[in-house]
């Protein structure tokens, strides 16, 4: 059946016009360009949040026009710009960086770079952003109320712990076995309350970027050692038999901070206390290695179910094996862990079983060469 030349005109007009409102209704900024980076076509959005004229980007090269600025701000370097990346690599590219609007002001932008493929050959792309300004101005402030709310809550706490413990020792006078009691429950409750308060701050600090890290050489076992005692008593009450090995002939020491390494310690002992049967066994094996030193937190506890292992990083994430037999717990300390790490540049991963056990790995590099170990 032969085409007629006039329905042809119409249908490529109509699928145009389509593609016009289509590219005009997308709620966020979008700018279209040809295979060499020209922009082709602006959204009303892009133009508003931009500041420019339509007449003053349509034909001109992208990544000229619209400056990409990173945190220091310096000038992304066109083969770091995004577009660039997805011309070269032929995918979609998400990332976070700074524009700079016509008048020269400088905003955060939210941006996803799709290559417009024909054959598997880019003849195009297509860049979709927002201005993230306000998100990270309410995320600043969430941060900022968080930090605040906990200092604040740590002065009445106090007095209750010191109030409490005076009762316990008796300096107010005699207190009976069932008030004792009590009285230990609730400086236990106090005891949890204040780590929830740390471990807000610090999630606070390592959003934000303020965590303060003060190195200094170290031995990693010696920050074991610390954490040890601090939880032998919940090991003991639960009559876990906690144990450190330390492994290998080569040096275990590394500059790092040790609030932050016996925090890290800490919360994987912790976990591995609190998700283990009485009668259990919790071991830290410390291995000293060529560039990195090894630390191993071993349980034979309940495991981690096989289906949410790649979630237990996320922040709140609690197994549902755990839920139900443990109710005590936040989902927060793994994704400190985790944040606080990659602060020191270690690594964190596990092995886990559910009703067999689990296995946390982490690492910390060696910055320099030891003398002796
Ligand atoms: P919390 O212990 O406060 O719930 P975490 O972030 O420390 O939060 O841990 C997240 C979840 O990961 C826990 O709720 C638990 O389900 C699981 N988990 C962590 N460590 C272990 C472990 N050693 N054994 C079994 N489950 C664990």
């Amino acid at each position: 059946m032969a085409i007629d030349p006039q329905s042809a005109i119409l249908q490529a007009e109509e699928q145009r016009a389509q593609a016009e409102a289509l590219f005009n209704s997308i709620g966020e900024g979008a700018i279209a360009t040809d295979e060499f980076g020209r922009i082709t076509r602006i959204n009303p959005i892009a133009l508003d949040i931009l500041g420019y004229k339509e007449s003053e980007l349509i034909g001109e090269w992208f990544p000229k026009k619209i400056v990409a600025i990173n945190e220091d701000d310096v000038t992304v370097n066109l083969i770091d710009r995004p577009i660039t990346k997805a011309f070269l690599t032929g995918r979609s590219v998400t990332d976070k960086i700074f524009y700079r609007k016509h008048d020269g002001q400088r905003f955060p932008v939210m941006l996803t770079v799709s290559p417009i493929l024909l054959a598997d050959r880019p003849i195009g792309a297509i860049e979709v952003f927002r201005d993230i300004t306000l998100e990270e101005e309410i995320d600043r402030m969430k941060s900022e109320f968080i930090s605040l709310a906990s200092h604040q809550l740590r002065t009445p706490l106090s007095a209750i712990k010191t109030y409490s413990h005076m009762l316990v020792d008796g300096y107010m006078g005699d207190v009976t076995p069932a008030q004792k009691k009590s009285l230990r429950t609730i400086i236990g409750a106090t005891n949890r309350m204040n780590e929830l308060i740390s471990t807000l701050l610090n999630i606070t600090r390592i959003e934000s970027g303020t965590i303060v890290i003060n190195s200094r050489m170290l031995r990693v076992e010696r920050a074991a050692e610390e954490v040890i005692k601090e939880l032998s008593l919940a090991a003991s009450e639960k009559n876990i038999n906690l144990s450190m090995t330390v492994q290998g002939k080569l040096a275990t020491s590394v500059k790092t901070d040790n609030l932050i390494l016996k925090e890290i310690i800490s919360n994987l002992v912790s976990n591995a206390i609190k998700y283990t049967t009485e009668g259990g066994a919790v071991d830290i094996s410390v291995r000293g290695r060529v560039k990195d030193v090894l630390i191993t937190v071993t349980d034979n506890g309940w495991g981690i179910p096989k289906e949410s292992h790649d979630q237990v990083f996320s922040k709140f994430f609690r197994a549902q094996n755990t839920v139900k037999r443990e109710t005590t717990g936040t989902g927060l300390g793994l994704y400190l862990v985790k944040g606080l790490l990659e602060r020191l540049r270690g690594t964190i991963w596990f092995e886990s079983e559910e009703g067999k056990g689990t296995k946390f790995f982490f690492t910390l590099p060696k910055e320099q060469r030891q003398r002796s170990n």
